[in-house]
């Protein structure tokens, strides 16, 4: 590894890698389910649990010079990261020059580079947040392991294809920024107030959030202050 990595923080103190992408799409979203304890499946967020769930079926597989973990347990100090991987794919390493890239796995000889792939459902698209996620894990497994991991996939359930992610300096600053706001979010223990945009209709906390009926709210103590002004001044 280049630079040492600082640990940050404390086991206790980790919070979710499935955060981050709740955090990218909504502020407010992360706050009512990391703070107020809030969560509701809709239909995409019910798909992608059955995907997953297959996913986590079988622990580990072997297939030639690869090995599959499903579930693998990941967390970072310095990000103040945990969760659990859909897949890990362990491809063992023809040429040692690349032995800062791979790990030893018990009970099988020789150097294994990991390929983390996080499972999405639907067709296949570009989504930052879905890609600072999967960085998110490379990023755990790096100081889980003491390696470098330059590159992993999302799977797209409906297409059935593979999207290949490079682990650049882009989308690892992103991964910092990103773990930072959620920890600062969680610290401030306050929920955002409601800002009702055009992807809540895709949020499987709208019936919770109540965007329309909570953003018509913050308008009642303004009615009041003027009503009484105007009380005030009538003749
Ligand atoms: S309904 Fe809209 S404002 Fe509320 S949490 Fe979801 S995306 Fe955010």
């Amino acid at each position: 590894m280049g630079d040492k990595i600082s640990l940050v923080y404390e086991e206790e103190e980790l919070l979710p890698i499935s955060a981050l992408q709740h955090l990218l799409f909504c502020e407010r979203r992360a706050a009512l389910i990391l703070l107020e304890g809030l969560w509701q499946d809709n239909i995409f967020t019910a798909e992608g649990s059955v995907l997953h769930e297959q996913v986590h079926q079988i622990e580990t597989e072997s297939r030639g010079s690869l090995r599959i973990a499903r579930g693998l347990w990941l967390r970072s100090l310095h990000l103040g990261l945990c969760g659990r991987a859909d897949v890990v794919e362990f491809q063992r390493l023809a040429d040692n020059a690349q032995r800062s890239t791979a790990t030893t796995l018990p009970d099988v000889e020789g150097l294994w580079q990991p390929f983390p792939v996080e499972y999405k459902r639907g067709r296949l698209r570009n989504e930052v947040s879905f890609e600072i996620q999967l960085c998110a894990q490379a990023l755990c497994l790096e100081e889980m392991l003491s390696i470098q991991v330059f590159a992993g996939a999302l799977y797209y359930g409906k297409a059935r294809r593979r999207l290949e992610v490079p682990f650049n300096h882009t989308i690892r600053d992103k991964v910092e920024v990103a773990a930072k706001r959620l920890h600062a979010l969680v610290s401030s223990g306050i929920t955002p107030t409601v800002r009702p945009q055009a992807k809540c209709r895709l949020c499987s906390l709208i019936d919770v959030c109540l965007p329309a009926a909570m953003s018509r709210r913050k308008d009642v103590p303004k009615y009041l202050k003027l009503a009484y002004s105007l009380e005030e001044n009538a003749i």
